[in-house]
């Protein structure tokens, strides 16, 4: 186990702190010092049944891995999907990982004798990015096994009234669409996550009367538009479009300048990032109105191979839990 980027830093910058991103299919670990260096970095298939067991495990794993003192790990931070109470540390409606609530915080705690903290990942993700640059109005749209948003709006982390702020992907995108895991009809993370991606070109393969693999992933998708098969390229598109309609949401509900685009279907890269650029300019072309709001919006894709919210959640828990 080590930092991504091969050498390890010689010595912590204050407390180390343990971050954990749990995703609908992939756990992300990473330990890192005050000065957000890595000292420790491994992903997981996310374990639904006994969840709580496996962060336990993955915890003491990681801080006896670890090459630095295991002393010096200080706190766990945990990222995850869902309605969380930070509060009390639980999580409930975490549809894509269980049905009822999770005492995550506690769990943790008591299993790995650390403190530890419970944040909304893609609001754990979109701190770390505010951190980076200060950018004072931002969104992290997160697209993966889910769809949700982080917002930064006047330098603040956005939790709103009942800590649902940003579950932009339980918006209605298509009413027409699919019952979504949330029990709605035709949600944009129905129509546009991950498994949507794959299921709807897997639909239109099929009444194409194309023979195609049954175990399609988003990424083949993907990877199939840009050698040009055609199935491909119109779903990409339709979600494309689907996609640049939830930025454009974001940006005229929120006002955010810039719109930082992850999870694991950023992992396409460009293949993502253009058809969503190409749908926002032809709503440009339309209309004034969206021109001028999207003039100098700056529109990115975030390599879920940062663990932004992994490294988000390490930082909240620093700074919810030490005093240093
Ligand atoms: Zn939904």
């Amino acid at each position: 186990m080590s930092p991504a980027d091969g050498a390890l830093p010689a010595d912590p910058t204050g407390p180390l702190a343990i971050g954990v991103d749990v995703g609908g299919t992939k756990t992300a670990v990473v330990v890192t010092d005050e000065r957000d260096r890595l000292f420790a970095e491994r992903t997981v298939p996310t374990e639904r049944a006994g969840l709580a067991d496996q962060l336990i495990t993955l915890v003491r794993g990681t801080v006896e891995d670890l090459d630095a003192p295991a002393a010096r790990v200080m706190a766990v931070g945990l990222a995850v999907p869902g309605h969380v109470d930070r509060r009390r540390g639980t999580v409930r409606l975490a549809v894509n990982l269980s049905e009822g609530e999770m005492q995550l915080a506690a769990l943790v705690r008591e299993g790995t004798g650390l403190p530890t903290v419970v944040e909304h990942d893609v609001r754990a993700a979109a701190a770390w990015l505010y951190d980076r640059d200060r950018t004072p109005n931002l969104a992290y749209l997160s697209v993966g096994t889910g769809i949700a948003a982080g917002l930064v709006v006047g330098g603040r982390l956005v939790e709103g009234a009942t800590g649902l702020a940003g579950e932009v992907g339980h918006v209605v995108a298509d009413p027409n669409g699919p019952i979504c895991t949330c029990g709605l009809r035709g949600c944009l993370e129905a129509v546009a996550a991950g498994p949507a991606i794959a299921r709807l070109f897997l639909e239109r393969s099929t009444a194409a009367g194309t023979d195609v693999r049954q175990d399609v992933a988003a990424g083949w998708v993907f990877e199939a538009a840009t050698h040009r098969d055609p199935i491909a390229n119109e779903v990409v598109a339709t979600v494309a479009a689907h996609l640049a309609r939830a930025v454009r949401a974001l940006v005229l509900g929120f006002g955010v300048e810039r719109v930082v685009i992850g999870g694991g279907v950023a992992g396409a890269g460009e293949a993502l990032l253009q058809p969503i650029l190409h749908a926002i300019d032809e709503e440009r072309r339309v209309s004034a109105l969206v021109d001028a709001a999207m003039s100098t919006i700056t529109i990115e894709l975030l390599s879920p191979d940062l663990n932004a919210g992994a490294r988000g959640a390490a930082a909240i828990a620093r700074s919810e839990l030490l005093v240093t």
